[in-house]
């Protein structure tokens, strides 16, 4: 049993992994694991306490799979409610779609009991009014709708923080889940989504190979199909560390002004996992069921 994550995951790993102690599923792992970092308030790139659009709304963007069966659900654009990994799941298990966005997102997830909830918190708001001001914004910017996609460049600084959570467990019977959460880009054009809610993009699964999760520029992910692409390179016969740097060439080969910091975990069939940045100095965190504490973990650099 194994449960791999980003390293402010690390709140949650041990809820994950008294999951699979108790007999419970790899989906049921991550579901548990993601969810105490969307109640993590002061995460500001994960549910409660994330960082806003241009607007000042938290948009949330989830995904989850199932390596056993190959099923996915996502949300994106998803507005109130604070754990959208579990809308995710209920995207997955109750309807014959994977992934809902916006209004369609939030109405599923008052059908199925979700209750709702202000996301924005204090520090978040106020994190927002001095990036616009900085920026020679004011509050008042939803009256200037029309020339909005200047200011979506804001969404490109370099300062801003980068994260997601990114949860990969094995269970029991050798089955593979990830799941992903973000409240994305802080300040992204509104409407915008990640890799996150994207599969093959930011998340995929495959207990046959392996799975591999993302975060930072979604954008980059979206183009290059990361997770679907280690997954592929495992199938094609690769080692997890050639898989993974495969995919990190193909994200050299973008063209792309606003690349920026790209992070993934991976885990194989046999549950060995590594973790890959191109940020020096950035860890993960890794839990079996013979351990009591988490071990984090330097990522292996390589550059996109
Ligand atoms: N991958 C996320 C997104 O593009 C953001 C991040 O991880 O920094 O929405």
């Amino acid at each position: 049993m194994l449960v791999v994550a980003s390293a402010n995951g690390k709140v949650g790993i041990q809820a994950a992994m008294e999951v699979l102690r108790a007999g419970g599923s790899a989906l049921d792992a991550v579901e548990a694991g993601v969810r105490v970092v969307e109640s993590n308030p002061e995460d500001h790139t994960v549910g409660l306490g994330g960082l806003p659009n241009l607007l000042g709304e938290v948009e949330l963007d989830a995904s989850i799979m199932d390596g056993a069966t190959l099923a996915a659900g996502a949300v994106g654009a998803l507005q109130g409610v604070e754990h959208p990994i579990s809308v995710a799941r209920r995207v997955m298990e109750e309807l014959p779609h994977v992934l809902l966005v916006g209004a369609g997102a939030a109405r599923f997830a008052a059908e199925m009991g979700f209750e709702r909830r202000d996301l924005l918190t204090e520090e978040a708001r106020r994190a927002w009014e001095e990036r616009l001001r900085q920026a020679g914004g004011d509050q008042s910017l939803q009256r200037y709708t029309a020339a909005m996609r200047r200011w979506a460049k804001l969404a490109a600084d370099p300062e801003r923080p980068n994260e997601t959570v990114n949860f990969i467990a094995r269970d029991g019977r050798g089955n593979l889940a990830v799941g992903v959460s973000t409240s994305g880009w802080a300040w992204k054009y509104p409407g915008r989504l990640g890799d996150s809610p994207v599969i093959g993009a930011g998340n995929y699964a495959d207990n046959r190979y392996g799975a591999g999760a993302c975060t930072g520029r979604g954008e980059m992910a979206i183009r290059a199909a990361t997770a679907r692409s280690i997954v592929l390179y495992l199938k094609q016969g690769m080692s997890l560390e050639d898989a993974c740097r495969e995919a990190y060439r193909d994200l050299a080969d973008l063209v792309d002004p606003y690349a920026g910091p790209f992070s993934l975990i991976a885990v194989d069939r046999a549950g060995r996992h590594l973790g890959v940045s191109n940020r020096p100095g950035a860890t993960y965190v890794a839990m079996t069921a013979e351990m009591d504490e988490p071990v984090e973990a330097p990522r292996l650099v390589m550059n996109v």
